[in-house]
This record gives C-alpha cells, sequence and structure tokens, in this order.
C-alpha cells in the first residue's frame, strides 16, 4: 500500500562528542530520505545527559553540517511548529508524561537507593546472571507508596515492561523482529530522580510530539527498539517506522574506529578533504543507486535516494575510495575555488588548525607558513614570508592563481598544495648531490643535463607545451638517457623539491631569469 503519511524525519545527536562519520551518515540519510519525498528534515538536540554535555560539541554539530551543506526544515536553531527542538527545553513535558504512564498504571514510582541497587548487582554479577533491576518496586501496594511519597523519598519512575509475550516490529532494511520481552531491560528508568527523563523517554515523546514518521538511525539502536516498541503501546501511541541503517567497519570488518584512520569530521577537514567528496562516499555506505554510476551531487542524491535500496550487510569504510573522490572533486573545482579550498592549508589557518587525532596511524600533513612559504596577514591576505623575495600581496595571490591550474592534477588532499606552492616564495637551498643525481646516471652525466636544462628553458618560453616537451624527449635520446633522469635533476634545480608541480609549468610561472639562475647555480655545485 502507498504510504500517504508525511515523511518527517530526525537527526537526533546528543552533544556529547566531536561529529563523526557514523553521525554524519544518519544525517545525510534522513536528510536525503526527506528531500526525495519532499518531506521535512527534523535537527533535535538530544542533550539530556548533562555530564558530558559541552556546548563546543552543539556548535561542532552545526559546523558540521554547514560545511556539508545539509541543512534541516525544523529544530537546532531554527525553530518550527513543534519546538522547541533541545530537549532540556523541554524537561517538564517530560514530568507530565511519565506521571501520565503512572496514572495508566504503565509506570510506578522505585525508592531503591543507590546502595540497594549496587548490592544486587553485585549478586547478580557473582551468580552470572544477567544484570538489571529486580522490580522489587513494582509490587509496592498503593499505601507504601503513598507513604514514602508523602515523606519525601527520593524515587525514580520505570516503565512496567511486559514479563512475558513477545515483541514484534518491522524493519525496513532487517525485516520482521521479534524480540522475547524477557531479553528487555527489566523496567528501565524514565525520569530520574533529580526529574531529568532518560534517553528513552525524552525520545519517544518527542519523536510521537514532532510527529516523526521514520525512525532511521544505526543499526546499534536495534536492542533499544523493543523496548521503545513496549513505550509507545504503553502511551497507547503508534509508533513510527523503524529503519536501521548498516554498520560502518573498518577494512578488517571490525566498527569503524580511530586505529582505522580519521573518523571525526574536523580531521577530514584537517586532512583537505571536499564536502562534495566526503558527501558522495558517505551516500553509498549502506546504500546503492545507480549501476556503475559513482559520482553524485547531494542534489542529485536527493532525487535518487530510496529505503529500496539501502543494504543490510556492513559497508566497509574505505579511505583509498574517499581519497579517489577527493581528487575527483578537486579536479572539478575552478581555479578560485581552488584557490579558495587551499589557501587555509598553504597558510596554516581555518581548516588546517582542526585538530587531529594523536592515535591516527595516517602522518600529519605538512601545512603552513613553513611548508609554504606564505602566511596570512591580519587583513586576510596572503603574504610572502621571506621578505627577501620583495613579494607584495597582490604578486603573492597573482603567482599562487597561477600556480593553481598546476598543481590541480597533482592533489589528492588541499593539504599537498602547501609544499608544490613553496618553489615559487622562497630562494630554495640547492640539494644535496646525491638528490639532483638520477640514481642511473653519474655527476658528469647530470651536469650535462643542466647545461641542456638552459636550451629547455629556452625553449619552454619560445614554444609551446608540446614544443618543450619534444625539445626534452630529444635532448634525452641524444645524452643516451631516459626521459626522467633528463627531468628529474631539472626539477630539482627548478623548485628544489621533488613535491612540485609540472615542470614546464613551473619554469612557466618562475619565470625565466629565475629559473636559469637556480639551474647555473646548482651546476656550480656539482
Ligand atoms: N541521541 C541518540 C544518539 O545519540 C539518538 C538515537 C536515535 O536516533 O534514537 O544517537
Amino acid at each position: 500500500m502507498e504510504n500517504i503519511k508525511e515523511v518527517r524525519v530526525r537527526y537526533a545527536p546528543s552533544p556529547t562528542g566531536m561529529q563523526h562519520i557514523g553521525g554524519v551518515r544518519t544525517a545525510l540519510f534522513n536528510y536525503l530520505f526527506a528531500r526525495s519525498k519532499g518531506g521535512k528534515f527534523i535537527l533535535r538536540l538530544e542533550d539530556t545527559d548533562r555530564t558530558r554535555y559541552d556546548e563546543k560539541y552543539v556548535k561542532n554539530l552545526y559546523d558540521t553540517l554547514a560545511w556539508l551543506g545539509i541543512d534541516w526544515d525544523e529544530g537546532g536553531d531554527k525553530g518550527g511548529e513543534y519546538g522547541p527542538y533541545v530537549q532540556s527545553e523541554r524537561f517538564e513535558l517530560y514530568k507530565k508524561y511519565a506521571n501520565e504512564l503512572i496514572e495508566k498504571g504503565e509506570a510506578y514510582y522505585c525508592f531503591c537507593d543507590a546502595e540497594r541497587l549496587e548490592r544486587i548487582r553485585k549478586i547478580q554479577t557473582e551468580n552470572k546472571m544477567a544484570p538489571g533491576y529486580d522490580r522489587n518496586c513494582r509490587h509496592l501496594t498503593e499505601e507504601e507508596v503513598k507513604e514514602k511519597l508523602a515523606s519525601g523519598v527520593p524515587h525514580v519512575i520505570r516503565l512496567k515492561v511486559p514479563m512475558e509475550g513477545e515483541t514484534k516490529f518491522h524493519d525496513h532494511i532487517l525485516g520482521d523482529i521479534v524480540w522475547k520481552n524477557e531479553d528487555i531491560s527489566p523496567d528501565p528508568i524514565l525520569l530520574k530522580s533529580d526529574g531529568f527523563p532518560t534517553y528513552h523517554l525524552a525520545n519517544i515523546v518527542d519523536d510521537h510530539l514532532m510527529q516523526i514518521s521514520h525512525v532511521m538511525r544505526a543499526q546499534e539502536w536495534i536492542p533499544s527498539t523493543p523496548l521503545h516498541v513496549q513505550m509507545y503501546k504503553a502511551f497507547g501511541w503508534e509508533h513510527p517506522e523503524f529503519c536501521h541503517l548498516p554498520m560502518v567497519n573498518g577494512s578488517d570488518g571490525k566498527k569503524l574506529s580511530k586505529r582505522h584512520g580519521s573518523t571525526s569530521l574536523n580531521e577530514f577537514r584537517a586532512r583537505g578533504y571536499l564536502p562534495q567528496a566526503i558527501i558522495n562516499y558517505v551516500a553509498l555506505l549502506g546504500c546503492s543507486y545507480e549501476e556503475g554510476k559513482e559520482f553524485y551531487t547531494l542534489k542529485e542524491l536527493a532525487e535518487k535516494f530510496s529505503l529500496e535500496h539501502l543494504n543490510k550487510a556492513p559497508a566497509v569504510f574505505d579511505y583509498k575510495k574517499l581519497e579517489f573522490y577527493n581528487a575527483n572533486y578537486i579536479r572539478q573545482l575552478s581555479t578560485e575555488d581552488l584557490y579558495k579550498w587551499t589557501l587555509p592549508f598553504i597558510t596554516g589557518t581555518g581548516d588546517a588548525t582542526l585538530e587531529i587525532n594523536p592515535e591516527n596511524p595516517q602522518p600529519k600533513p605538512n601545512v603552513g607558513p613553513q611548508f609554504s612559504g606564505v602566511a596570512l596577514g591580519e587583513d586576510g591576505e596572503p603574504y610572502c614570508v621571506d621578505k627577501s623575495m620583495n613579494m607584495t600581496s597582490a604578486d603573492v595571490k597573482e603567482t599562487l592563481m597561477g600556480l593553481m591550474p598546476l598543481i590541480q592534477e597533482r592533489l589528492k588532499f588541499l593539504t599537498e598544495a602547501a609544499e608544490m606552492v613553496h618553489f615559487m616564495f622562497t630562494e630554495p637551498a640547492v640539494p644535496p648531490a646525491d638528490q639532483i643525481i638520477p640514481k642511473r646516471i653519474d655527476a658528469a652525466k647530470t651536469k650535462e643535463v643542466l647545461e641542456a636544462a638552459k636550451e629547455f628553458v629556452a625553449a619552454v618560453f619560445e614554444t609551446d607545451h608540446e614544443g618543450a616537451e619534444n625539445f626534452a624527449k630529444a635532448k634525452a635520446e641524444e645524452l643516451g638517457i631516459k626521459l626522467g633522469d633528463f627531468m628529474m635533476p631539472i626539477r630539482m634545480a627548478v623548485t628544489g623539491s621533488r613535491v612540485s608541480p609540472p615542470l614546464i609549468g613551473s619554469i612557466h610561472v618562475l619565470g625565466k631569469e629565475r629559473s636559469l639562475k637556480r639551474i647555473e647555480r646548482t651546476i656550480a655545485t656539482l
């Protein structure tokens, strides 16, 4: 039957940590689902855990979604018809609903203190019993409850989970799920003694009041779902449809973690990924679109997304594949945009300052003025650190813009731009001889190469790219060496580094005179 309910989905993170790939996948899929169905995407802050709460995580959430280009219709800082969308602003509501369950006989007051609970826990561990509350207060008489309440004994409110029978629900990805009620946590707390709700209560009340049609979240929430279904039943509410997304694992089949590489979005940013690449790749984690098609924009994804295309099997996070997407999207940027995206890494500002996890096995990228020779002034304009270069900010910008098309083909990460532009902003020290002399030829031959390099530089300026290339090929043949062995010493002389843009273009940007000077200098040291 055609589903006629309006699609209303939510991303409901707890601001207790930085946004990571798993959270982004959940946010993205909910967003895409809403957009594909002309529905609403809601952003709800589940900030009931006040001990782990930190304002910086809220900021990071907004910042990450904005960077990715994922926007929402209701919630967060936007408001909406069903607000507030921040759970800490809704505490009175949860109290009201917890009391409603008490009145309905679906929940009860529990007066057990921490000491007693600890005692039970100990006995359970000693006897290898399943942990959980022993339901002691479920059996108190009305009189006993009244008396304890009147004398102000601290209490919580617990749900009366049925002790027999089964809970059944359907999941869009996993199919029908049947769960024995005895396996549901025995009578979990809904309202804590300080009047704060637990995740379960706040989550269910809000999904109901905000008219959420589909709960789409990671598969690790499956064990909570039977309890949630029981809570909806206790309230007498219809539950939303469920859709538990497949796990995201590392290459070893274990849940993706810091051991595998970057996981937090800040770190992907610090490592020079583009949002387009992240969006495209993450959209394919557990979902397939068209056979054989690899590239999708956010807009295309929003048109094509469908619950039917979600996979059951865990997705494997492949950093190499993401790298492929990144290089690809970098190649698609306009020169202006490439400049805009690489400048923070060249100057060591903005995204380049985001924290990188020290446990990450991938090396830290070489970014900032010490690698590029370019820093950012207080006026927001780049300047050359080496004053003897006599470059104005306008010169620096022009040079960088000239380099952009050259480095574009070589970049897998935006971070790599820093080292690649360095040769233009300093007179590099002449590299040691063993770095200039190729393995297959000797010093004398290398000197011959560098002598010929002067003609090569002339060819670069007198002919076109092809002409310069042909000149190099002919010269290499004449000298009886491979083309690579002809180019390498020249590259080292001109740029002082192996990480540089293509040689002919580099010579062009550097200029004839400066190129020749660097070649002469190098010959003198051999
Ligand atoms: N606040 C929960 C989280 O941190 C939400 C889980 C859910 O979507 O129900 O992921």
